[in-house]
């Protein structure tokens, strides 16, 4: 199996690496193509100049670019140049309406479309550990298995296509509630003076610990926020849970809450810093902007 990659971000990078290191991926593309070019140099894989040469190359696409316009565009390009059968495989998160857009663009060229957005963050995707959620055809999924399962270590198959964004929608809700919890307890635990890095440890181990408590909150700690998962992406994936929502009549509290949150965020200029910079809104409930807690 001849696979291409395509959308070489924060993500992307590490799991075209780890395509490679299962001997998978045959060619990359980023629209940027100093990222492309640089990869290709240091792995030996071919960085091609279009989405059209890299389609014609492969037998799979996969895919990792930021949002729905993002995701239509690519597919469009590579759609005409795909051989017959040939698949792409898309982990951006995006509406679930937008992977049936995808998949029916693909269908009349012939080739097949899987939504197969990741959880797990950079580092998920560094170690190869994502939790892959996929929609599509049971056949495509099969013959994609060892393209996900070089990428992620629990991939699943929850319906046709657009279920893997649903699944991936329901994901986002969950770790809207607790990076808000995590930021709002670590600017409550800083207020009270406590070890904070002592504090991770111990809670680290109990009943209310997560992997954003674990990963995140030692970004609190030191006040420095790289991305990451930028807050305007998921900003970008709440939007998409507003709207799923919406269709049913009801608006979700944390949602609201927390794309409030990240409005603010993003107009004091923090939108491509990781979540965790949700510390900075609530360490100021305890004191001024400048981080000393209120004594
Ligand atoms: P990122 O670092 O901002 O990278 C985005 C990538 O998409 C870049 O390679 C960018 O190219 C490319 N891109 C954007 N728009 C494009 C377009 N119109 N045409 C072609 N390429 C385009 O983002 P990321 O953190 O890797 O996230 C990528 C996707 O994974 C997003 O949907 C995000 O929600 C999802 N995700 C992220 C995380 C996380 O922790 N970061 C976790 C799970 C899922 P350039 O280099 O030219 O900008």
């Amino acid at each position: 199996m001849r696979v291409g990659f395509v959308g070489l971000g924060a993500m992307g990078e590490h799991m075209a690496r780890n395509l490679h290191k299962a001997g998978l991926l045959s060619a990359v593309w980023n629209r940027t193509p100093g990222k492309a070019q640089s990869l290709s140099a240091e792995l030996g894989v071919p960085a091609t100049a279009t989405l059209a040469e890299l389609a014609a190359r492969v037998d799979a696409v996969v895919s990792c670019v930021s949002a729905d316009a993002d995701v239509l565009e690519v597919t469009n390009a590579l759609a005409p140049r795909l051989a017959a059968g040939a698949m792409v495989i898309d982990c951006s998160t995006v509406a679930a309406d937008t992977a049936r857009r995808a998949a029916d663009a693909l269908r009349v060229a012939g080739a097949v479309f899987l939504d197969c957005p990741v959880s797990g963050g950079v580092e998920g995707a560094r170690d190869g550990t994502l939790a892959v959620m996929c929609g599509g055809d049971p056949e495509a999924f099969e013959r994609a298995r060892p393209i996900l399962q070089a990428m992620g270590r629990t991939v699943t198959l929850f319906g046709p296509v657009g279920s893997g964004q649903a699944a991936k929608a329901t994901n986002q809700i969950m770790c809207a509630g607790i990076i808000e919890a995590v930021a709002e307890a670590m600017a409550f635990a800083r207020a009270q003076g406590l070890p904070l890095e002592k504090l991770i440890d111990t809670l680290g181990k109990g009943a209310g610990s997560s992997w954003y408590f674990v990963h995140r909150a030692p970004n609190m700690v030191r006040g420095a926020y790289p991305a990451g998962f930028r807050v305007r992406l998921h900003a970008k994936d709440l939007t998409i849970c507003r709207d799923m929502a919406a269709r049913f009549g009801v608006s979700l509290p944390v949602v609201e809450r927390m794309l409030g949150e990240y409005a603010e965020l993003i107009a004091r200029g923090h939108g491509d810093e990781d979540i965790s910079a949700t510390f900075r809104l609530k360490a100021e409930l305890f004191g001024p902007a400048d981080g000393k807690p209120r004594s």
